[in-house]
């Protein structure tokens, strides 16, 4: 996934943006939503229009009718241009909403709510392929060192660069970067063996400790990365969150080996029956 940004709509017409304003004043002050102010709205002139027209034209006769009708029909389009610009304005708002609530504030990546949903996708994808399926769990090393002798910005910067870091490696589109939470990161890898797995988790530790960010409270002397790492084959039976919890412990085996290295595991029902 693509690192994400919001941006906000970058055009809007002064009579459209005074338009909305006025309906969405008016639906405050009714309680209801824009649309139906305006539908009613519109309802209502055509109803008093065509009852205007019948009286023009047993008084004045055609050819007043004839200019009404081309008023009212420069009404209507006026009027749908504004339910347009309104609905343009509305799934834009939308969209930007769900982005944002998919996407962790700092580091642009996919959030972990966002991680769960697309991890059951793959998963899904997986299991009717007969694929494998694989997941990285990266955390950062002694960060709370790092945090506690350069002070929280430092670190906000450090997961950031981190974050890019990973996503350089592992960016193949079917390959998604997601925040898990504080400075750990999770991975997902459709179609990748238990073998590359292993060759791209070492590739993003490589990576990361060639970003060369100073850590003087690490054995390493730099920010480094613990990787742990988990392929099953979806179809084989087990659940997504089992492939989650066995890269996470593979992670922290890596941490109790000395840090900065990867560890990973193939599920396999043996294994797992072991
Ligand atoms: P280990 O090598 O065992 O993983 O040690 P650690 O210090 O990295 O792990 P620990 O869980 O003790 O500390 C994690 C630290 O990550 C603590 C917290 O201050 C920091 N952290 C979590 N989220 C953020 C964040 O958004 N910004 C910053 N700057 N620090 C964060
Ligand atoms: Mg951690
Ligand atoms: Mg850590």
């Amino acid at each position: 996934m693509a690192i994400l940004q919001t941006r906000s709509s970058p055009r809007r017409t002064r009579t459209g943006a005074g338009s909305q304003l006025l309906l969405r004043r008016t639906a405050q002050i009714f309680g209801v939503h824009p649309m139906l102010i305006g539908v009613l709205g519109t309802g209502l002139a055509l109803g008093l229009v065509s009852l205007m027209l019948d009286a023009v034209q047993m008084t004045l006769g055609d050819a007043t009718v004839l200019v009404l009708a081309v008023a009212l029909g420069t009404a209507a389009v006026a009027t749908s241009w504004l339910f347009a610009f309104m609905l343009r304005e509305q799934v834009s708002r939308e969209k930007k909403l769900r982005r944002l609530s998919a996407t962790d504030p700092l580091t642009g990546l996919a959030n972990r709510r966002s991680l769960e949903l697309h991890l059951t996708q793959e998963w899904d994808k997986a299991r009717q392929r007969g694929s494998p399926l694989s997941v990285l769990f990266i955390d950062i090393d002694h960060f709370k060192r790092f945090n506690d002798t350069l002070g929280h910005a430092a670190g906000d910067s450090a997961l950031i660069a981190v974050a890019h870091c990973v996503r350089r490696v592992a960016r193949r589109s079917v390959d998604f970067v997601s925040r898990f939470g504080g400075e750990e990161f999770v991975v997902v890898l459709p179609r990748v063996t238990a073998e590359v797995a292993t060759v791209m988790a070492d590739a993003i530790r490589q990576a990361v400790q060639g970003l060369q960010l100073p850590h003087v409270t690490s054995e390493y002397q730099r920010i480094t990365v613990s990787i742990g790492g988990a392929t099953c084959n979806p179809d084989e039976g087990f659940a997504p969150t089992q492939l989650v919890e066995a890269a996470d412990a593979q992670m922290y085996a890596a941490k109790t080996a000395g840090r900065n290295r990867v560890q990973t595991i193939a599920l396999t029902k043996t294994a797992l029956a072991a």
